[in-house]
């Protein structure tokens, strides 16, 4: 992390609008004018509203500076470039932030169903509405390509569209008594204040599936993004008091990660914290939220098996499989990491597969055409090549790519590698990168034991044109998401977690209300008495 204590830089003004590029809002503090990057100057990169860009924190609806005065800047992948800083809070502005959705949940939580979700609706709205100015916020600081960036914030402004409409179903029950003079009735309650800690990989979605649902029941938030990744979620939030929400329910906060997360996790004002990141610091926080017994959802780290038995249709399974290894580079938790591919078909997969895959064009995700962005940082860049390297040296062979991208940096080839084995690391571990290994197996039963040797459990993707097949394998594999002929398969509709050391919990669709509701159970006795 780095911190500055100098004047902030905040916002660069190439992000600023077009019209105005170097506007000076009220709402902003000064620019810091410097010697821009041919790449940085491009039009494309400027937003046509300038208010989405926020460089504070947000609590209680009031833009916060770090207490102390510290900022960490947040850089662009592709270029190396700082795009902006923001302030590097910790425990002391969290609790500020908790205080305020504490107070905020009594008339947050009083309003009828109707009345949030038309808060909801209009911030769906505004995020549609802006979608193009999201998407370039996405592109510069997380790197995936613009059209990726467009689909995440359609994905992730879908989640409070459905939410906004699921807020007016929570429904209780009437249980039959069974002593006649009693009633037995089950309320469903919000849980409270919600600590949500998302990561860099999808800046704005990994946020609205956790505000959606909780805002629906009538929960109050406070966000923590990634600090590799906190303008998107800025510009969120703006929108969100845009919408009416009012000051207070929804609050973000960023900056030292374990000093916010020991705060959330100890306040007993906070019932519930929301997270997606890594499994290692899931972990943590699973048994830091027990001090206070919270609830506790967690989206974990993935190792998706990609499986091609010898009757896929061959184009099918090419396209799903380059699209569920290499969509955002290798970079979500669903990405297959293991191409299992039956010995029948393994020959033609792999030159198919690899001449799609040298077709994806790589760049700075603002250029057009471009399929690949960079990696995040170098540290993942040399994640990426200490898998190829333990792998090679283990008898894989590349088949494509292999190396960093002649574009240097964070940019690295689209590979395929070939005779992959189990034992591998790169089949143990997460890539999170642009390298699809393929690994061979003979029946059924070898690809279904390969596929569940893992502590992971959250996607798998299946090819085949065998109905009983998909049927068969989709039931004994241990994932909490099955693709059947399919590379992407998320949704808002559909529910979205892990098994095993994947997570706990269930995003999306009418499960994810769940997760931020109480049970509670009313009895009404005696009713004969006058
Ligand atoms: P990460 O390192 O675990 O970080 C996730 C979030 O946790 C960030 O906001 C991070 O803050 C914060 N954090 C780090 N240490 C913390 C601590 N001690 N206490 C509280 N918060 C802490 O994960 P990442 O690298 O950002 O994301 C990649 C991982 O997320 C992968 O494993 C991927 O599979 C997983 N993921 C899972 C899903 C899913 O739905 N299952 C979806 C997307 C990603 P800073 O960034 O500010 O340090």
């Amino acid at each position: 992390m780095s911190i500055s204590r100098m004047l902030p830089l905040r916002i660069s003004n190439f992000l600023f609008s077009s019209h105005n590029p170097l506007s000076i809002s009220t709402h902003h503090p000064p620019l810091f004018l410097r010697k821009m990057s041919m790449d940085t100057q491009s039009s494309a990169a400027r937003l046509i509203d300038s208010g989405l860009l926020r460089s504070q924190g947000l609590i209680g609806g009031k833009w916060t500076d770090a207490y102390d005065g510290k900022f960490i800047k947040v850089h662009n992948p592709a270029t190396g470039d700082v795009i902006a800083s923001v302030p590097c809070m910790g425990r002391r502005e969290t609790t500020d932030a908790i205080s305020s959705a504490y107070d905020t949940f009594n008339s947050w939580s009083k309003l009828t169903a109707s009345e949030r979700s038309k808060c909801l609706r209009k911030w769906y709205d505004l995020l549609i509405a802006h979608k193009e100015d999201l998407a370039k916020l996405i592109t510069l600081e997380q790197g995936k390509p613009l059209k990726e960036a467009l689909g995440e914030v359609s994905y992730g402004a879908s989640f409070i569209e459905f939410y906004a409409e699921e807020a007016k179903r929570v429904y209780g029950d009437i249980i039959p008594s069974t002593l006649a003079d009693r009633r037995l009735f089950v309320l469903k309650q919000p849980v409270g204040v919600v600590g949500a800690i998302t990561p860099w990989n999808f800046p704005l979605a990994m946020i609205t599936r956790k505000v959606g649902p909780a805002l629906a029941c009538g929960c109050t938030v406070v966000i923590k993004p990634s600090e590799l990744t906190p303008l998107t979620a800025l510009a969120a939030a703006e929108l969100s008091l845009q919408a009416g929400i009012p000051p207070g329910v929804v609050n973000v906060v960023m900056g030292n990660a374990s000093d916010i997360g020991d705060t959330l996790l100890a306040s007993p004002q906070v019932r519930k914290i929301t997270f997606t990141g890594s499994t290692a610091v899931g972990k943590k926080l699973m048994a830091g939220a027990s001090g206070t017994v919270k609830k506790v959802s967690l989206e974990l780290g993935g190792n998706a098996p990609c499986i091609v038995f010898d009757d896929a249709d061959l184009d099918v399974a090419v396209k799903g499989a380059l699209a569920a290894k290499f969509r955002n580079s290798g970079q979500t938790c669903v990405c297959a990491n293991r191409i299992l591919v039956q010995e029948g078909i393994y020959e033609k997969f792999a030159n198919a597969f690899s001449s799609a895959v040298q077709s994806l064009q790589v760049g700075n995700g603002l250029a057009e055409g471009v399929a690949q962005g960079p990696l995040i940082n170098v540290a993942a860049l040399q994640k990426v090549e200490s898998f190829i390297q333990d792998a090679t040296s283990k008898g894989a062979k590349i088949m494509l790519g292999g190396k960093r991208h002649s574009l240097g940096r964070t940019f690295y080839e689209p590979t395929v590698l070939t005779d992959v084995d189990s034992d591998m690391r790169i089949s143990r571990e997460e890539v999170f990168g642009p390298v699809a290994p393929l690994l061979r197996f003979k029946t059924e039963e070898e690809a279904i034991r390969n596929a569940k040797d893992t502590n992971a459990g959250l996607a798998a993707y299946i090819f085949t044109t065998n109905m009983s097949r998909s049927w068969r394998v989709s039931e004994a594999l241990e994932f909490g998401l099955v693709g059947i002929n399919e590379g992407i398969i998320s949704t808002e509709v559909a529910p979205f977690g892990g098994v095993k050391q994947s997570g706990l919990g269930r995003e999306g669709s009418k499960y994810g209300m769940d997760e931020y509701l109480e049970i509670k159970y009313v009895c009404l006795g005696n009713m004969n008495s006058p």
